[in-house]
């Protein structure tokens, strides 16, 4: 809104003003504009900017007397008008995010726009004030806040055992910048901890984040919350939220009128001016890293977000990764361990292998594995079957000629969906009527390769026709409550069997559930993926987790054909230490991170030959841009050659990658910065990206 127009007089009498503004574009840096209001512009303020033939939102990052250097003053346009309504990006905000701009080499002003909720970075002509903002505006005066009052009596307060209570006093200390990992076995009681930490820190009137890496689980982390803190100020942000939710939330959060944040890995990008403590619970998980856009770790973007308000930071989890643990060998974060469960009679599950060579399987269970199910729910207990999802998928094939169904679009099968008769790419969500007849030899004998969720479901269904049995995957969770009402489901006492992936394994706190049974691990075993083995483990002690969480000791079965595998022998006695110990040392050896550092290029055409080329060259200049380097004796920097994406089609596009590798994260990132200048100026019809500390290569 246009609140002071330019006067003609005095337009020739107050000194010129410039502004850079950040706009929504892949372009990097800011666009030089002329300010023509009478009062003075702020940084991080919102304004309406002519862009081409169109107006679009801008935000004013820097101020200035004169234009940048080489700007011609006579082709400067006029900012257009001033959105009131919208709030000043606080400093510290602004900070984070042109950290992470250079950190991940993503343009700002796209990294601005895709921080912001959606109605913020609304363009349009006239600049309307979307209804949030106004209505945010209003509950501001009327000074009502956000807050999610708390309902019922509140939960009862355990008693900390000595390991929680250490941990409690230690973080109650911290009140500066430091990095500190909680490593507590599962249902040791980390959200007791992380409880207490925060009424510590919001009772010295801070503001604390915490952030999970499931949209699944803030609503059980909210709920307990609510109940034993009554009178906290607490919101939730994640992606599900609609538009205007999220930014009242976040409006709310800037404006200091909540003291928790409970978040998804977005979470990292809320205003929050007086942050006190950063909680990042389960800091491995894979989905703390953005894949889309700028390609971010909301967990190394949180300790960015801890040093910047000079603020604690604590990273919790029973199987942290790798280079968080490195980080602790190496004395660059604290530790806090707690080596017991925290529930009375509580006990970690016995861990037992069988050995698929031995115990043949016959629908993907063991006869072992049966008879344990068999026995649980004679007891009147439940069982968890959880499917490594790698591998998984069923496949439609010809019994006759061998024919797959494949993707029209992508170098990969489809996925075979009995329920809905469909056949899926879950690659590109193409999806197609399952065919009647085989469509090279006519044969009608189809049947499936590979074990889905869903025939390992119907398997059970068949062997246990009395249980209650429920799935659990991204599949049958699909839709707004579909999560929830799943995982209602699972705790009452209608369910016996749960069957399901990755989803199950995180964080729910089953009381029933006494075995748990993994299968089709192997794949992980054997992967290119150097995150693969690390993975698994934290899947398979995650998911053993599920078991006894209450009330005598529960089984974890894993059916593994490769039973002498070092992971297992860790797994056995729950030895997280000496499976990190063996797997840094096949690193360091391979000299791969956390002993090197990792920047992909990715280059996506129709034409993997276009993408390739393109690659090569880039390779070629990145030599050059190495050989004028000066790298120490004691470091490398190398660049290896293209190569094609195991899955090199998606959606007709073809996918090929160049990883860059580094003993010194400052050198890999001072080639990055010449180098991908080079190649912005560069043409080639190929779409490409680049991804720093890729988790998957
Ligand atoms: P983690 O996140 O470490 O896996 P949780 O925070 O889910 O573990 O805690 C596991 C269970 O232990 C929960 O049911 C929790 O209420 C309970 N619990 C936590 N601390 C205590 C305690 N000091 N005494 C008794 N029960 C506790
Ligand atoms: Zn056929
Ligand atoms: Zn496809």
């Amino acid at each position: 809104m246009q609140t002071d127009s330019p006067s003609a007089v005095e337009h020739q009498t107050r000194p010129a003003v410039y502004v850079g503004v950040l706009v929504d574009v892949p372009l990097p840096g800011v666009f030089d504009y002329r300010w023509p209001f009478d009062t003075a512009p702020q940084v991080g303020e919102s304004v309406v900017v002519p862009w081409g033939t169109k107006s679009v939102w801008a935000w004013v990052w820097e101020v200035r007397p004169s234009p940048a250097a080489g700007v011609d003053k006579a082709r400067i346009r006029d900012v257009l008008s001033r959105i009131e309504q919208a709030p000043i990006l606080e400093k510290r905000w602004r900070d984070l995010l042109e950290f992470a701009s250079r950190y991940y080499h993503h343009p700002l002003g796209a990294c601005v726009a895709d921080a912001l909720p959606r109605v913020m970075k609304h363009l349009g002509k006239d600049a309307t004030a979307p209804a949030a903002l106004r209505k945010w505006d209003k509950r501001q005066r009327e000074g009502t806040g956000q807050a999610s009052a708390a309902s019922g009596a509140p939960a009862q307060e355990p008693i900390l055992n000595s390991e929680q209570q250490a941990a409690v006093d230690a973080l109650c200390r911290r009140d500066c910048f430091s990095v500190t990992l909680l490593h507590g076995v599962t249902g040791s009681g980390k959200t007791e901890v992380y409880l207490r930490a925060i009424a510590h820190h919001v009772g010295l009137g801070q503001q604390c984040l915490l952030l999970l890496p499931e949209i699944n689980l803030t609503p059980q982390v909210e709920a307990y919350l609510t109940s034993r803190l009554p009178g906290l100020r607490i919101a939730t942000l994640h992606s599900n939220l609609a538009d205007g939710a999220r930014a009242t939330r976040w409006l709310a959060a800037q404006a200091g009128q909540l003291d928790l944040i409970i978040a998804t890995r977005l979470g990292v990008f809320t205003p929050m001016p007086r942050l006190g403590l950063i909680v990042v619970d389960e800091e491995h998980d894979a989905s703390y890293k953005q894949m889309e856009g700028l390609k971010y770790s909301a967990r190394d973007l949180s300790i960015m977000l801890g040093r910047i308000h000079d603020a604690p930071v604590v990273l919790g989890s029973a199987t942290p990764s790798l280079e968080t643990w490195h980080r602790v060998k190496n004395e660059q974060y604290a530790l806090l361990q707690l080596t017991q469960r925290a529930a009375a009679g509580a006990q970690l599950p016995s861990v037992e292998l069988i050995d698929t060579r031995i115990n043949r399987t016959q629908d993907g269970l063991t006869q072992a594995a049966m008879d344990a199910i068999r026995d649980v729910l004679a007891q009147g207990m439940q069982a968890l079957v959880f499917l490594n999802r790698r591998g998984y998928a069923p496949a439609l094939t010809c019994n006759a000629c061998g024919w797959v169904a494949d993707c029209k679009s992508c170098s990969a099968h489809m996925v075979w969906h009995r329920v809905d008769r469909q056949l899926r790419c879950h690659h590109c969500g193409h999806a197609s009527r399952v065919p009647v007849r085989c469509p090279t030899c006519g044969n009608q004998d189809l049947s499936a390769f590979g074990r889905g969720t869903q025939r390992v479901e119907e398997a059970l269904q068949q062997l246990f026709p009395k249980a209650g049995l429920l799935r659990i995957d991204a599949d049958s969770t699909r839709g707004k409550t579909g999560a929830q009402d799943a995982f209602a489901a699972a705790h009452g006492d209608a369910v016996d069997i749960l069957v399901g992936t990755q989803m199950v394994a995180k964080g729910h706190d089953f009381q029933r559930v006494k075995l748990v049974v993994a299968l089709n691990v192997d794949a992980s075993l054997f992967s290119h993926q150097p995150k693969a083995a690390e993975r698994l483990f934290a899947q398979l002690m995650q998911v053993s987790g599920r078991a006894g969480r209450t009330g005598g000791a529960g089984r974890f079965l894993v059916q593994t054909g490769y039973p002498e595998h070092a992971l297992f022998a860790c797994l056995k006695k729950q030895d997280y230490e000496g499976f990190a110990r063996h797997e840094l040392s096949l690193r360091k050896e391979a000299g791969i991170p956390p002993f090197a550092f990792q920047a992909l290029l990715r280059a996506d055409h129709k034409k993997l030959d276009v993408a390739m080329a393109f690659l090569r060259d880039a390779r070629d200049m990145a030599y050059e841009h190495i050989a004028s380097m000066t790298v120490p004796d004691s470091e490398f920097i190398n660049v290896c050659d293209p190569v094609a994406l195991t899955v090199v089609r998606v959606a007709k596009v073809e996918r090929a990658q160049l990883l860059v590798e580094s003993s010194s994260r400052q050198l890999l990132q001072s080639l990055l910065t010449d180098w991908l200048a080079q190649l912005s100026a560069m043409r080639t019809p190929a779409r490409w990206f680049v991804d720093v500390d890729p988790t998957e290569i």
